[in-house]
C-alpha cells in the first residue's frame, strides 16, 4: 500500500495545493470537513490537512493520527488552533507571501471608493460620457484624509507604508504598540475613530475582533467617514454599517469581506455608497501560488519530522528547531 502520509483535503482548495498533494503524499479529497465523509480506517491514517474551510475541534478529535492543519490564507480564524495546539497538532498559515498584493488591493479599493472609479467606468461603457456629458465630480477624496489602520500587523504596515507616498495622516490602533514606527498609536478603537475619518480594518476575525466595528464606531468617524474593511466580514457589525450607510451617518464603505461570504446582503448590493468586491485581496496568480506552495511545504516539512515553516502564534511553542 502507499507509504506515503496521508494528507486530507476537505473542500475547494487551489489547484496547486492539490496536484502538489497529489504528487507528494497520499491525498484524499471530501466535500466538506465532516468526518461522515471518511471511513473510519482512513480517519485514523490521516496525518495532515490542507484546507481553506472550517476545521473544527470535532473534526479534529475524529482524526486520531492528525499532526498538522495547514491553512491556505493567512487567516486561520476558521481553524480551532487552541484546541488543535492542547492535542498537540500543528496548524500553519501563509503570512508574508500576501502582505503586498493585499496592500495594494486595499489602497485600490479605498481609490474605487473615494472616487467612484468603478462607477465612472460604467458610465462611459453605458455611453453615458457622450449623451450626458462627464462623470459627476466625486464628493469624496483622499486628500486631506487622516486614516486609522485598525491593526498594524504585516498587511496593516505594507497598507501605511503605501500611504504614506500619497500624504495622508496615519494613526493605528493595535493591542500592543509598536516600537519600530512612529505613527500615532491608540490604545482603544474608540479613541482612534474619534481622531480619523478613514477607518481600514484587516485584523484577524474570530471572538476578539468580532463586530468591534459598530455604530458607535462608525458614527465617531463622521459624516465624511470612509470605512474599508479587508481584514474579515464578522469584524463590523454589517447591519450597523447598512444604516450608517443608508442615513449617511458615514459617507461610504469598501468592502473586500463579509459576514455570510459568499452571500452578500442585498441590502449591502443596493447601496450606492458601497464598494463591494468578491474577496479578492490577495487574488491574483502569482501571489495564490506562492500561498499554495507554502501550504504544502509546511505539510512536507512537518510530516518529515522537520520544523514548520509558518506556525501560527497558538503553535509556536510546539514547533521543532529549523535544520
Ligand atoms: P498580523 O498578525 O501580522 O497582524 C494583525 C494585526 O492586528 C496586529 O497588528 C495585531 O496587533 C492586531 N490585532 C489583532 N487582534 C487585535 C485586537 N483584538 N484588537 C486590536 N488589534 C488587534 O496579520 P496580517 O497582517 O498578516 O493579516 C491580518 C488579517 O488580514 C488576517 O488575519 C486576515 O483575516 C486578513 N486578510 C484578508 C485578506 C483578504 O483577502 N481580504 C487577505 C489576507 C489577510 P496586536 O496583536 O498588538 O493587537
Amino acid at each position: 500500500s502507499d507509504q506515503r502520509p496521508v494528507v486530507l483535503i476537505p473542500g475547494r482548495i487551489h489547484p496547486r495545493v492539490r496536484e502538489r498533494a497529489e504528487a507528494e503524499f497520499d491525498a484524499v479529497f471530501i466535500d466538506a470537513a465532516d468526518a461522515a465523509l471518511i471511513d473510519a480506517q482512513t480517519r485514523s491514517r490521516v496525518k495532515g490537512i490542507a484546507a481553506m474551510t472550517t476545521v473544527s475541534a470535532d473534526f479534529i478529535d475524529a482524526l486520531p493520527n492528525l499532526a498538522i492543519i495547514a491553512n491556505f490564507g493567512v487567516g486561520y480564524d476558521a481553524v480551532d488552533a487552541p484546541h488543535a495546539a492542547s492535542r498537540g497538532i500543528m496548524v500553519t498559515n501563509t503570512p508574508d507571501v500576501l502582505s503586498d498584493e493585499v496592500a495594494d488591493t486595499t489602497v485600490g479599493l479605498l481609490l474605487n471608493t473615494l472616487r467612484e472609479l468603478p462607477k465612472a467606468e460604467t458610465y462611459l461603457r453605458a455611453g453615458r460620457w457622450a449623451k450626458e456629458g462627464p462623470y459627476r465630480l466625486t464628493p469624496l477624496t483622499l486628500r486631506g484624509r487622516t486614516i486609522g489602520v485598525f491593526g498594524l500587523g504585516r498587511i496593516g504596515l505594507a497598507i501605511a507604508r503605501r500611504l504614506e507616498a500619497f500624504g495622508v495622516g496615519i494613526h493605528y490602533h493595535t493591542r500592543t504598540r509598536r516600537t519600530d514606527v512612529d505613527y500615532p498609536w491608540h490604545e482603544t478603537l474608540a479613541g482612534m475613530a474619534k481622531a480619523v475619518d478613514t477607518l481600514i480594518v484587516v485584523v484577524p476575525g474570530g471572538p476578539a475582533t468580532d463586530k468591534a466595528v459598530n455604530a458607535d464606531i462608525l458614527d465617531a468617524l463622521g459624516p465624511d467617514g470612509v470605512l474599508i474593511n479587508v481584514g474579515r466580514g464578522s469584524t463590523v457589525d454589517e447591519t450597523a454599517l447598512i444604516a450608517a450607510l443608508t442615513e449617511r451617518r458615514i459617507a461610504a464603505a469598501g468592502l473586500d469581506v463579509f459576514a455570510n461570504e459568499p452571500h452578500v446582503q442585498q441590502a449591502l448590493i443596493d447601496l450606492p455608497n458601497a464598494c463591494l468586491l468578491p474577496h479578492v485581496a490577495s487574488a491574483s496568480v502569482s501571489t495564490r501560488n506562492a500561498m499554495a506552495d507554502l501550504v504544502v511545504d509546511n505539510l512536507a516539512a512537518w510530516l518529515a519530522g522537520g520544523a514548520a515553516i509558518t506556525a501560527v502564534p497558538e503553535c509556536a511553542a510546539l514547533n521543532r528547531k529549523p535544520e
